[in-house]
């Protein structure tokens, strides 16, 4: 005889609805007060946060626990040692967003738990993803023949376009002589995608940048002419729409030209950038961005969506198709006259998550203006503080921000590089301190520099003014102190 179980699986319907509004009871009281929460919560008290984490180090549970006190004890004492990413202050790295709308989308995708990458399983959520990816195409400009299929984020964005690259151009032959191209700036997961498909760190060209961190075009070509000379195969040129340390938007349209005239795929990384194009002042940024052969977004980044959402666009849809297309005998078979897209037909992933109404609810319930409006307002900000930074004695701004991304650096005349480097270092530490604002370092050559990055919707023209505040004041401390 089979037992009957004590307690099942099956959640009542009271205790779903309850098991939310406990979730609801922790998360709604921690976003009232996450302006003022501090930026990095593992700053305060190192040794409490080593305490924290190591407490989470816990054998499989055998039994169950009270959800309540679980709850209450994640968002409550675990949640607090981190970087507060949903902060307004947060304008480290490249901020991500948080809406709460995708978090809403996620419980109903996930509740509903249907089988989207398989057309005939899911006919309409299926549609949804194809649609969203289709948005995705129009924001860019790319022509009916594109696609977009969303991933979990640009680093496999990027993994999946190089890959249709490599297919599209050498099928099932070898490649040991093909190079790609990208500029000193990439952004390190392009060039971690080529190594982990196969091309040896030989077969990459690191393009020098202008001042103004674009790659250079004269060197490309350089480049190209020379592999060729030298009777290797230039293959693809990846530019960037946003780079990672200083926002540059390389010249798209010259290096699509190039790329045509030396027939090599053109992928363009716009993580961060992509979503400026929404903008009358992101698009003329991004002019070109159209002719691309591929192009990365990251909506979890310029969309606002909370981290896990990528997604790749891709100019010729077959080519997607002769990269992952596949079809076994155990999945639901077609019908007869269907125009569905089978998901697992044009990305690496098989089950997934019903990714799309993460962007699908949120964007249905605003309207692409309210991004736009977003968008221009972070344009605006950049270009505020960055006025406002170069006012600061002795502040220099290294980098322009060409979308909404700056990156600035204190100088003091007689110092050497490294003493201006420990300076920055310092001043760094020494704003991320107060607690009120997030701010990030890259080196720039060997000058190690500071980054400020506006790209949360709940970053405003007062917080700014505050990061500008603080960085004024700790110039100052450091010139007396
Ligand atoms: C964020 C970013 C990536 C990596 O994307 P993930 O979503 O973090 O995997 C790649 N390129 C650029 C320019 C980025 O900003």
């Amino acid at each position: 005889m089979i037992p009957t179980l004590p307690d099942s699986l099956e959640l009542s319907p009271e205790q779903f609805r309850n098991l939310v509004e406990m979730a609801l009871d922790q998360l709604v009281p921690h976003l009232a007060g996450v302006a003022d929460l501090p930026l990095d919560g593992t700053a305060a008290d190192p040794d409490a946060t080593t305490i924290m984490a190591a407490s989470l180090r816990q054998a499989l549970p055998a039994s169950g626990t009270d959800p309540r006190a679980l709850l209450a004890d994640l968002v409550g004492r675990v949640v607090p040692h981190s970087f507060t990413t949903i902060s307004p202050g947060f304008m480290a790295y490249v901020p991500g967003g948080g809406l709460l709308h995708a978090a809403v989308a996620d419980l109903v995708a996930d509740t509903l738990n249907r089988y989207v990458t398989v057309w005939r399983a899911a006919p309409g959520l299926a549609e949804i993803e194809r649609t969203v990816g289709r948005w995705l195409c129009d924001i860019i400009g790319f022509p009916a023949s594109a696609l977009g299929v969303l991933t979990t984020g640009g680093s496999l964005g990027g993994l999946s376009a190089l890959i249709t690259a490599r297919r599209a151009r050498f099928g099932d032959a070898e490649f040991r002589h093909a190079v790609i191209y990208t500029s000193d700036q990439v952004h390190h997961a392009v060039t971690k995608a080529a190594v982990q498909i196969g091309f040896a760190p030989l077969q990459l060209r690191s393009i020098p940048t202008d001042d103004a961190y674009r790659m250079r075009l004269d060197a490309l070509a350089a480049a190209v002419a020379a592999d060729r000379a030298a009777g290797r195969v230039p293959f693809l040129v990846v530019a960037s729409a946003g780079t990672v340390h200083t926002g540059a938007v390389d010249d798209l349209r010259g290096v699509a030209d190039l790329a045509r005239r030396e027939q090599l795929w053109l992928h363009v990384d716009a993580a961060y950038g992509g979503f400026f194009c929404l903008t009358a002042r992101g698009r003329e940024a991004m002019a070109g961005i159209e002719a691309a052969d591929s192009v990365v977004l990251d909506p979890h980044k310029g969309l606002f969506l909370p981290y896990g959402t990528g997604a790749l666009l891709v100019r010729d849809a077959a080519a997607l198709q002769r990269a992952f297309g596949g079809w076994a005998s155990y999945l639901p078979r077609p019908d007869a006259g269907w125009d569905g897209l089978d998901l697992c037909d044009v990305s690496p992933e098989l089950s997934r998550d019903f990714r799309a109404l993460r962007l699908w609810l949120p964007l249905k319930l605003h309207g692409i203006d309210a991004f736009r409006a977003q968008l221009d307002e972070k344009l605006d900000l950049a270009r505020w503080a960055a006025d406002a930074l170069r006012a600061v004695p002795g502040i220099d701004l290294v980098a322009e921000p060409q979308l909404s991304l700056l990156a600035f650096r204190l100088v003091r005349p007689g110092r050497t590089e490294a003493e201006l480097d420990a300076l920055n270092r310092a001043l760094l530490d020494r704003i991320n301190a107060r607690q009120r604002v997030l701010l990030s370092g890259t080196t720039l050559g060997e000058r190690f520099v500071i980054r400020m990055c506006i790209l949360s919707f709940r970053t405003h023209r007062e917080r700014v003014d505050e990061a500008v505040t603080i960085v004024r004041e700790v110039v100052r401390e450091l010139a007396s102190g």
